[in-house]
């Protein structure tokens, strides 16, 4: 299995703060049956900004240590990127890093709401050739107000990636509910962990799949799963056609 978004980089951003750390993340992730991870640790984030090279540096460092302790993992680059105004900029001038060298990037969004130049980035981004994965959809509180934001986005070239914890109910009861409806809806084409320690924030990675599994969504497990692969393997993902989901009751009360 293959996770796409993971800080377990050491010293980098808020994830693994040391080597050791890093190596206690591998360990765990060799547990959950995780043969690949892409290390995306946040880049043009307002607090952190893991530029390309301390990327690849932070990966070799990794390599050398796995080694040293037999153990095997494959870590591919990447980055979580928080678009803005310089991003296609970036982008263009090969600063930024995609998923595994693919054609596939992973963006962020402020977790308070969508831009408004959130759509001009995406259609930017298609038209370099390459194609923005939506970090999390189900942690931003205007999706949460109103998901058929993120099918704007979707409808827009887009895909989405949800994140295990949310899945497996780590951040609530509100959040995994809605996860599981986005998940119905087609919004949601990729699955990562979002690792950033094992204490507060693991991988859950099988807690998220058992979720899906428990409330008998087979499909999208293996389809989440087949699309991580399919990234590493720069090959074209599956997508659903997305629906429109019902507007939340209280838009109802003021509509
Ligand atoms: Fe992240």
């Amino acid at each position: 299995m293959i996770d796409i978004h993971a800080h377990i980089l050491p010293g980098a951003d808020d994830g693994a703060q040391t080597l050791t750390e890093s190596m206690e993340l591998i360990m765990q992730a060799k547990k959950e049956g995780i043969t690949d991870i892409i290390a995306t640790s946040h880049a043009d984030n307002p607090h952190y900004d893991v530029t390309k090279n301390v990327v690849l540096e932070k990966i070799e460092l990794l390599n050398i240590e796995m080694k040293r302790n037999n153990l095997s993992i494959n870590i591919h680059s990447g980055q979580e990127i928080r678009i803005g105004q310089s991003t296609i900029e970036k982008l263009k001038n090969g600063e930024l890093l995609t998923l595994a060298n693919s054609k596939y990037i992973l963006i962020e969004l402020p977790t308070g709401g969508i831009p408004a130049y959130s759509v001009q980035i995406i259609q930017d981004i298609l038209k370099l050739g390459k194609v923005p994965i939506i970090a999390h959809p189900e942690r931003n509180r205007a999706i949460a107000e109103n998901p058929n934001r993120l099918l704007k986005l979707i409808n827009h070239g887009a895909l989405a990636q949800i994140t295990a914890g949310s899945l497996a109910g780590h951040f609530g009861k509100t959040i995994q509910k809605q996860s599981l409806q986005l998940v119905d809806a087609n919004l949601v084409h990729t699955y990562g962990s979002d690792v950033h320690n094992t204490k507060t924030r693991p991988f859950l990675f099988d807690s998220g799949l058992r979720y899906l599994e428990k409330y008998k969504r087979l499909d999208a497990v293996d389809i989440f799963l087949e699309n991580n692969a399919r990234i590493v393997e720069n090959g074209e993902v599956i997508i659903l056609e997305p629906k429109e989901l019902e507007k939340p009751k209280w838009w109802k009360i003021f509509a």
